[in-house]
């Protein structure tokens, strides 16, 4: 287990702080909060794509940035209903402290719905972000190596970038994580501890892994004896196309994420981890270390909706039409309103498109200052960007606008590239 991070600063000098005057505040307050951070804290960086959130609640601008669900979606009668139900039935214990590994029915449904192997246990996070802390908590040393594909999950690097971890970007294309990359760079020595991969509609490329390379990148795991974290938030929502091979069936040595965020709400923060019985054991004791337990409540009134037969599935095909129409919307406005200068991922599934201007003079993050002028906004490649260059890129969410806005966004965007030309 790595030192605790505060260990390397020198303990507060309490006796030297003069007292609070009105004239004088008291030294301790002088200096910017943040200058008590950690050394790692102060390397982790706020998340571009969070701070973009803001531009989420201006009314003039149409927000492509966030990877926000659409709340006209979440089930709030449902939640009403079951919430009342639960305090009358179950309200004693749904109110109390529970086991750390989370609400056993709720495990029992999750480990159904993964198709978990045998030797699998299953562990309730509060959301599947916090499964992914655990996980490089309960395994990173500072200075070991972890693959991520290029460009990653924002939320992600800064996990790993809190754990002094090294991060290795393996690049991405529009078939998922380049498999063949990586297996040079294992056969030139590199020897990651982990490989953390977004496999079926990555954030933010959309891309899914094909199975060729997930059979391959399973092999590599055996052979050189690295954990795979899959971390699949968006795997469910699918609306066409075969269903790609489970990582967790190319490797034993695979560790399997998911959520409720995506397909019922993200404000009730239930996400899980599924994989080896005894990595989970090690996370089960660092979560009593990090919160005891996820909220007792939102796990029984998650469990009393998604065991009612059906249910789920039938909320889930809503979702999947709504954002279905929403991509398509989206990706045709772009073709014909900037189909000469930008080329765009087609989605089969999930929340994102990525764009991709051919002009190499564009930069997004340039861009975007004049979009959001314009009344748009969106990700700059570069916000997700490992070590390649993706000036040229940005990630455009779909999920929470109508067709109609996402038509009028596209014709945004390109009066803001027209404003900028020449
Ligand atoms: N992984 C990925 C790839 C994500 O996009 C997100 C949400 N943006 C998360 C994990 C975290 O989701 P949650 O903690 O809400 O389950």
């Amino acid at each position: 287990m790595r030192q605790p991070l505060v260990s390397t600063r020198p303990p507060l000098d309490v006796t030297a702080t003069p007292p609070s005057t009105h004239e004088t505040p008291p030294r301790t307050f002088a200096a910017p909060v943040g200058s008590e951070a950690s050394a790692a804290a102060r390397r982790v960086g706020s998340s571009t794509v969070r701070d973009l959130l803001r531009l989420v609640g201006r009314p003039d601008v149409i927000s492509l940035a966030g990877g926000l669900p659409d709340p006209a979606t979440f089930p709030a009668a449902e939640i009403a209903a079951a919430t009342t139900r639960l305090l009358a039935t179950e309200g004693a214990t749904a109110l109390q402290y529970a086991p750390t590994e989370g609400d056993p029915r709720l495990r029992d449904w999750i480990r159904a719905r993964r198709h978990a192997r045998p030797g699998d246990d299953v562990l309730v996070t509060h959301g599947s972000q916090q499964a992914l802390d655990l996980i490089v908590r309960a395994t990173v040393e500072p200075g070991d190596a972890v693959v991520v594909a290029d460009p990653a999950y924002v939320g992600a690097v800064q996990i790993l970038r809190l754990a002094r971890a090294e991060i290795i970007g393996v690049a991405a294309d529009g078939d998922g994580l380049d498999v063949d990359a990586l297996a040079t760079r294992l056969a030139d020595g590199l020897r990651p501890r982990l490989v953390y991969t977004v496999s079926t509609f990555h954030n933010p490329t959309g891309a899914t892994l094909t199975d060729e390379r997930r059979r391959h990148l399973g092999a590599l795991a055996d052979r050189y004896g690295f954990l795979i974290i899959e971390d699949d938030p968006y795997g469910e929502l699918r609306w066409t196309g075969p269903e790609p091979v489970a990582m967790a069936d190319c490797s034993e040595r695979v560790i399997t994420l998911g959520t409720f965020s995506k397909v019922l709400s993200p404000g009730l923060r239930v996400g899980y981890a599924v994989g080896p019985a005894d990595l989970i054991a090690d996370l089960v004791i660092v979560k009593q270390a990090a919160d005891l337990q996820t909220a007792t409540f939102n796990q029984a009134l998650i469990r009393t909706l998604v065991v009612r037969p059906g249910w789920l599935d039938a909320h889930i095909d809503r979702l999947r039409s709504t954002y279905r129409a929403r991509a398509d919307a989206l990706t045709a406005a772009l073709a014909s309103d900037l189909g000469d200068v930008l080329t765009c991922s087609t989605p089969t599934g999930g929340m994102f498109v990525w764009a991709t201007f051919t002009d190499p003079r564009i930069d997004t993050t340039l861009l975007l200052d004049a979009a959001v002028d314009h009344g748009v906004g969106f990700v700059p490649g570069a916000a997700f960007a490992v070590g390649r260059d993706l000036r040229r890129s940005a990630r455009l969410s779909f999920a929470s606008v109508p067709p109609d806005q996402l038509t009028e966004a596209s014709a945004r965007l390109a009066a803001a590239v027209a404003s900028t030309a020449g």
